[in-house]
């Protein structure tokens, strides 16, 4: 579903995504870990084009990513992206926020988005809170929100780039179970995160990248007990 050949990427003399080949089937949870700086966030912006690459493909189901335009914008929605900082509308409520890129992107009328919105936003368990503002909502409902903002643009992948790492630890857990509970559905994702515990429980795939390349990829069963380059054992045996 997401096939990435070759993409390079510079940031003026500084080489932050080398040669990297990497391919997400529909359905699958690819979980990219590895040291600050080596490129995990970088890899996230250039799937829906938030980082122009200089070299290599980018497709998303089967469709390559315009430089920009019309065809961008609607292309882009396919991919939603979830970050650390919540990136929600302060000015609006957590009902306009969900809704507003269905009826302006998707051309859905209000009524309609409004009901789907409601139906994530209960599905994410913050129903109780569509008619608040971002500033009224926990950390971890704020980020909740941002996942049904993502949803509600049906994508055909999400990405996830730390979702949980500007979260005070009381509410990891529920951002990681509306996570999982995305994954058991067959949601695709490809989802950076230093939480181990979902990466054995949900990711079908683990990506070690370091210094702009990918250095190993493994299963999570295979890559927790038994890696196979000493980059990734030197860096578990530094955070487990
Ligand atoms: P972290 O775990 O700290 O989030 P990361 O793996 O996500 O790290 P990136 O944010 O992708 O790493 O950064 C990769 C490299 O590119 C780093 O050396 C970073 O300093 C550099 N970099 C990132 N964004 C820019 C930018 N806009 N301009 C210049 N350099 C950048
Ligand atoms: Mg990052």
């Amino acid at each position: 579903l997401v096939l990435l050949e070759k993409v390079n990427k510079h940031f003026g003399p500084l080489h932050v995504l080398r040669d990297i080949d990497l391919s997400v089937e529909r359905g699958e949870v690819v979980v990219v870990i590895g040291p600050s700086g080596g490129g995990k966030s970088t890899l996230c912006r250039s799937i829906n084009r938030l980082e122009p690459i200089d070299g290599g493909t980018i497709t998303v189901d089967g469709r390559r990513l315009p430089e920009e335009g019309k065809e961008l914008a609607r292309l882009r929605s396919d991919v939603g992206m979830v970050f650390q900082s919540f990136n929600l509308f302060a000015h609006k409520t957590i009902l306009q926020n969900v809704t507003l890129g269905p009826t302006k992107v998707r051309r859905r009328k209000r009524a309609d988005a409004e009901d789907r919105a409601m139906a994530l936003l209960d599905r994410v368990g913050i129903g109780a809170q569509a008619a608040k503002y971002p500033a009224q909502l926990s950390g971890g409902q704020q980020q909740r929100a941002a996942i049904a903002r993502a949803l509600a643009m049906e994508p055909k992948v999400m990405l996830f780039d730390e979702p949980t790492s500007a979260l005070d630890p009381e509410m990891v857990n529920e951002v990681l179970e509306v996570m999982t509970g995305l994954a058991r559905e067959g949601m695709t994702m490809i989802v950076v995160t230093h939480e181990m515990g979902f990466a054995r429980r949900a990711a079908n795939k683990v990506v070690f990248m370091a210094d702009g390349q990918i250095v190993e990829e493994n299963t999570p069963d295979e890559f927790f007990t038994n890696a196979r380059t000493d980059r990734a054992r030197d860096f578990l045996s530094k955070i487990l």
